[in-house]
């Protein structure tokens, strides 16, 4: 059970910030993940008073607030039409909507869950996060961080990238997957990310130029191979190293050719 000794609505990011220094504070996102943890928290955060909720499109980019809901991103028009679906496909097998209506952007993506679907597409389409304190850095980049104490405020999405696909594997539908794969097209080349290795989402680019020709049944199968043998798979409760190991070249293969359809 998580148990809060004090509860505080900050009335600003810096009170945020200042407070989660502390050790014993934590930031409360949708609390979905936290009430899942047995542990005693002196402080716990809430940035629902900050105005940290909603998307916002321009020409340029969307910026999504960190307390966005998974389901307004899942079912956000301007989202799911710049990513072909892919928004809406990698979100909808995450538990079930009402979970959705709770679990915020923020929440999911400052954990760098290994098994996190949006974290995969989200690093594919080159987002950006900005931190309060340590400012705006590549998804892949905060990916890499060891975890500090700082505040996601937004997900800064640039529309750079023509074209998106996302694909999973779950042994049961709405369980944690098994792998996730993503690619995007970005204006240096095709990008593509696996997650739930089950090490967190990685990205991987077409170093030996496989796909330099087109993606064809026959390209997007090697670059399927190749992928499966360069990036580190291992095994966990949920599947064993050659079974991910199979699943990265099917995942990879579909997800290329539903990709050259976009074309
Ligand atoms: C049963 C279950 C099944 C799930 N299945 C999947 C799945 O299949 N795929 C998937 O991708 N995800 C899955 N998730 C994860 C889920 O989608 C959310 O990512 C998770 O619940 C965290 O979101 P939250 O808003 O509830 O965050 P919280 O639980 O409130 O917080 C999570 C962590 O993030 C920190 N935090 C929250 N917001 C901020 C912020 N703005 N700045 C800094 N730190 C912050 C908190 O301090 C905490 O450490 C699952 C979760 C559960 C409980």
């Amino acid at each position: 059970m998580l148990s809060i000794g004090q509860y505080v609505r900050a009335q600003s990011l810096e009170e945020a910030y200042t407070l989660c220094q502390k050790k014993s504070s934590v930031v409360l996102g949708g609390i979905l993940w936290l009430k899942m943890q047995n542990r005693t928290v002196g402080t716990a955060i809430d940035l629902c008073d900050l105005g940290l909720e909603g998307i916002e499109e321009t020409e340029e980019e969307f910026r999504i607030g960190a307390m966005t809901s998974l389901r307004a991103l899942e079912t956000h028009p301007g989202l799911n039409a710049y990513t072909g679906g892919a928004m809406a496909r990698c979100l909808g097998s995450i538990v079930g909507v009402q979970f959705r209506n709770l679990a915020t952007i923020g929440g999911s993506l400052y954990g760098r869950f290994g098994f996190s679907d949006p974290l995969t597409l989200l690093m594919a389409l080159g987002a950006k996060v900005e931190l309060y304190h340590r400012g705006v850095l590549e998804l892949e980049e905060f990916a890499a961080l060891p975890f500090e104490r700082d505040i996601l405020v937004r997900v800064i999405l640039p529309k750079t990238t023509k074209g998106a696909v996302y694909r999973s594997q779950r042994n049961t539908a709405t369980d944690f997957p098994v792998l996730t794969f993503a690619a995007a097209r970005r204006p240096e080349g095709l990008v593509c990310a696996l997650g739930a290795r089950p090490g967190k989402a990685r990205l991987f680019r077409d170093e030996e130029g496989i796909l330099a020709g087109g993606i064809t049944p026959e390209s997007a199968e090697t670059f399927g191979r190749w992928l499966a043998d360069q990036a580190a798979l291992g095994h966990d409760l949920r599947a064993g190293e050659e079974y991910r190991r199979r699943i990265c070249r099917v995942l990879a293969r579909r997800g290329l050719l539903e990709l050259a359809k976009e074309e």
